[in-house]
């Protein structure tokens, strides 16, 4: 049977619409099998976070179904293995430690945790950092290198061979018999990079850095500061190879007249804690001392003398090569428009110290965000140098650089 050419087209277009509903059908599939790989895979996540969720309860139940362990402290390992302890809730006793206990961690003095019962040793605590010492500061390894450090090349150099030497090789200076000095006094006006420095003689020795404010030391109680010294040694010992950084050392090391009043009395009993720790650790212990003041004038002559912090080294304000290396490191990340000329800038803050410079280069920055630039121009600094200069006034102090250098730019 022959068929029409009008019945072929028909044909013909049905089996391109059954074409087009098949693939809308797959279109379809297609999608349905998105959204339901999506609600899988937020139902997993959903699981996941429960299961996260239950773990939690569980190790909070475990907590509170776990009997409470009581705190003790070592007082000596008798031979036949058994401690006597003193319990934080009064007695001593002889006790047993369970044999998971690594008994070199036993010390006199170190704190364990007794069964509820009182009758064994379950377990070694850490030792106490002591929650008093708030502002002490203890960075393992300081980032800072002496390369942030602008200006302070000749005080570096010192540094190095009184306190970065003998922490890195005590063999050498014993073979040849020196004594380095135990410690070293930064002296010189605040914000010139006595503290970066000292932090960057611990980065390059590669020893902890522990430090604290003189200030902090001077407590209410009697006898807190000098404990507070005894401990910060015990934890400068514990981490050697360590440096001591004491800033503000003349709040607790200050020539006094007459010791009146008690708070007097008690600073004095901190500092003789200072110079009994000083004295009490050899030179080559891996241990040294930076201590840092704004007044050395009015020093206890006591804490300067041979074999305590005899070595005195200037940290004065920059000068203008200074300057212009303390601009170059902070502006170091920045993008600086052409026309930023740093040896002008340095000319333009005389008498300014590197933490002034380091605001100047953060404000200027900010200046240029606020105009909507990324790049940082010389305006933008002299704005901030500005800006920096009448803070500087506001706080009384004389108004140091030639304004018509200012006026230059303006
Ligand atoms: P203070 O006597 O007030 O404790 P300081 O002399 O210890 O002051 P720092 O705390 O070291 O001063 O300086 C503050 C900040 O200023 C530093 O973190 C650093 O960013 C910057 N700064 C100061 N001096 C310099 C410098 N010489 N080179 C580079 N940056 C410096």
């Amino acid at each position: 049977m022959s068929v029409e050419p009008s019945e072929k087209v028909e044909a013909k277009l049905s089996l391109e619409d059954y074409v087009k509903v098949l693939e809308a059908k797959l279109e379809q599939l297609v999608f349905e099998n998105k959204s339901l790989e999506y609600k899988y895979n937020k139902l997993l996540m959903d699981v996941e976070k429960l299961q996260r969720q239950v773990e939690y309860y569980k190790s909070q139940i475990e907590k509170l179904i776990t009997p409470p362990l009581i705190e003790a402290t070592v007082i000596d390992v008798l031979k036949d293995g058994r401690v006597v302890v003193r319990s934080s809730t009064g007695p001593n006793l002889v006790v047993q430690a369970l044999d998971s206990i690594d008994l070199s961690l036993l010390r006199p003095g170190a704190r364990v945790a007794l069964n509820q019962r009182g009758s064994a040793i379950v377990e070694a605590l850490p030792e106490s950092e002591d929650p008093l010492v708030k502002s002490m500061e203890v960075i393992e390894r300081p980032s800072v290198k002496y390369s942030d450090v602008g200006g302070l090349s000749e005080q570096i150099m010192e540094l190095r061979e009184v306190i970065e030497l003998p922490l890195k090789k005590p063999d050498l200076f014993k073979e040849i018999g020196v004594e380095p000095p135990k410690g070293i006094l930064l002296y010189g006006p605040p914000g010139c990079g006595k503290t970066l420095l000292a932090k960057a003689v611990a980065s390059e020795a590669e020893a902890a850095f522990i430090s604290i404010v003189g200030s902090e030391l001077v407590q209410k109680f009697i006898g807190e500061g000098a404990r507070i010294v005894r401990e910060l040694f015990q934890l400068a010992r514990r981490k050697a190879p360590a440096i001591v950084f004491i800033d503000e050392v003349d709040s607790i090391a200050s020539r006094r007249i007459d010791i009146g009043t008690s708070g007097e009395r008690e600073v004095q009993r901190t500092l003789m804690q200072l110079l009994a720790e000083i004295d009490g650790f050899k030179p080559l212990d891996g241990v040294k001392i930076i201590a840092a003041t704004n007044r050395v004038d009015i020093l206890d002559p006591a804490i300067l003398r041979p074999g305590r912090l005899d070595r005195l080294i200037e940290i004065p304000p920059p000068n203008p090569s200074g300057r212009v290396e303390i601009f170059k490191i902070h502006t170091k990340r920045m993008k600086l428009a052409d026309d930023v000329d740093l040896g002008e800038l340095a000319k333009v803050t005389e008498g300014l110290c590197g933490a002034e410079i380091k605001a100047i280069c953060t404000e200027a920055g900010y200046f240029a965000i606020r105009s909507g630039r990324s790049v940082v121009s010389m305006s933008d600094f002299i704005n901030a140098v500005k800006k920096t200069l009448a803070k500087r006034d506001v706080r009384g102090r004389p108004k140091e650089i030639e304004q018509s250098l200012l006026n230059v730019y303006q």
